[in-house]
């Protein structure tokens, strides 16, 4: 724990951490070293965990990286890294993150962009980490945490983990409990690790997932054995190349990375199989629909009299509104309105419940694999390395959005996404492949990512 307290000083330009809480790391530590000294060692005894700062932290800071929770300091802890501590975990502080988890590139944060740790050979321009988990990647890539907690409503876990040369996985939505985690998009929501390696992965998601009854849609299924499923023969599991991830524009290197993941699972006995998801060109724009319109509806509480900031007005509405004006950013903004806009009486129908109707399609696309005998998916995680700061920002909000294309299908049909990192593409920059599994195929996603790794 003091070694990643001094490495995390030193580290303070990546501008991975908002808050960081040393006094408690070392007393979760020093409970930690009590604990062995008994012979009693839990699962994750002593490790020292970055938070992403949308997880409720009893007494500390938890703002979400928005300046609408100025301030805010819960009195509970989430299900989730209550489940870590419980299993001896440390917590280090709150990461950096895109506000209210809304972007792709870390840089919606009301506490400025993350830089992530690696650059482009040859040059000094500073890269995007991803989003919204910005701050959990490039921690990890960093080595100023051991993991971290994440949420993926998008792609906001595997996307980052991508840019950055880590492993992270969204498990099923239901597997972790959602208590305590501020809500973006409530029914896409899902938490899940950020680590080094793909075994890292699995013993922190273990600990993570969780029944739960203060949140219903959490699921009442044994957690599986993860760690076990690490270096399990992947031998005869037949994994589904769909047609329709095949991109106008795509990258050659991405195309190039994706077919040395097809060998490598070949090499390793499992069987390829082309197959096809046809909704997916419609899952990104229904994504957008259902996201903000979901965000729209939870992000109604920051009003200025419950939580944070409060901007006084000469009445109670005015005092609303210079709230929500100077408390929450352009993106969060434009997806409140996009939000309002799609659910308002005349347009609900035409958007808001067609939109639900293309998610049905897309879900049912991926049954149809499933029950025809694909075990698992592989994809390209994301359609590009990292690119550079403000390089997207200056472009159409729609040109960030697209960095989702890979992603957003997962969570609106619910399953198991991983994003492992498969190579090094130009510029010596990581790059990942996402395998996307049944509902609760945690365990095999692990066995094959453990071959890509
Ligand atoms: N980039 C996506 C968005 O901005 C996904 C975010 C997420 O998964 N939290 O909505």
């Amino acid at each position: 724990t003091k070694a990643y307290l001094a490495a995390m000083e030193a580290a303070r330009a990546l501008n991975a951490y908002i808050v960081e809480t040393p006094e408690k790391a070392l007393a979760m530590a020093a409970a930690s070293d009590e604990s062995i000294a008994r012979g009693e060692q839990r699962p994750l005894e002593g490790v020292p965990i970055g938070v992403k700062d949308l997880f409720a932290t009893e007494g500390v800071h938890t703002q979400a990286a928005s300046h609408v929770l100025d301030g805010f300091k819960p009195p509970y802890e989430s299900t989730v890294t209550a489940n870590l501590w419980q299993d001896g975990a440390v917590m280090l502080g709150k990461l950096n993150m895109d506000e209210f988890a809304m972007g792709s590139s870390n840089e919606t944060s009301y506490y400025g962009p993350v830089v992530n740790p690696w650059k482009r050979e040859g040059s000094n321009l500073e890269l995007v980490p991803g989003g919204s988990s910005g701050g959990s990647a490039a921690a990890v890539a960093a080595h100023i945490c051991a993991g971290a907690t994440a949420t993926d409503t998008g792609g906001s876990i595997r996307q980052p983990a991508a840019f950055t040369g880590t492993v992270g996985i969204k498990p099923t939505y239901g597997r972790c409990s959602r208590w305590g985690t501020v809500a973006f998009a409530s029914s896409l929501d899902q938490a899940g690790p950020i680590a080094r390696t793909v075994r890292d992965a699995a013993i922190l998601l273990k600990s993570m997932a969780s029944v739960d009854e203060k949140d219903t849609t959490s699921v009442d299924l044994p957690v599986g054995d993860y760690e076990g499923a690490v270096g399990r023969s992947v031998k005869g599991l037949r994994i589904g190349i769909p047609k329709e991830y095949r991109i106008d524009g795509m990258p050659a290197e991405i195309e190039a990375l994706w077919q040395q993941g097809i060998d490598w699972l070949k090499d390793a006995g499992a069987e390829i199989v082309d197959i096809t998801l046809p909704h997916t060109k419609y899952a990104l724009p229904a994504y957008y629909i259902v996201a903000p319109a979901e965000a729209s509806s939870n992000l109604a509480r920051y009003d200025g009299v419950r939580y944070g900031l409060r901007v006084p007005g000469d009445d109670i509405v005015s005092l609303y509104e210079n709230t929500r004006a100077a408390g929450f950013g352009a993106e969060v903004k434009r997806r409140i309105l996009i939000g309002t806009y799609v659910l308002s009486a005349g347009y609900y129908d035409a958007y808001y419940v067609r939109a639900q109707k293309v998610r049905t399609l897309i879900k049912r696309d991926f049954d149809l694999a499933f029950e025809a005998g694909v075990d698992a998916i592989l994809t390209p995680a994301t359609p590009s390395a990292a690119f550079g700061l403000k390089e997207m920002a200056l472009a159409s909000p729609v040109e960030m959005y697209l960095n989702d294309v890979f992603t957003v299908t997962v969570n609106m049909a619910g399953l198991p996404g991983i994003a492992v990192p498969a190579g090094l593409g130009a510029g010596g920059l990581p790059l990942g492949l996402q395998l996307i599994g049944r509902p609760f195929g945690e365990e095999t996603l692990f066995s094959l990512s453990e071959v890509i790794e």
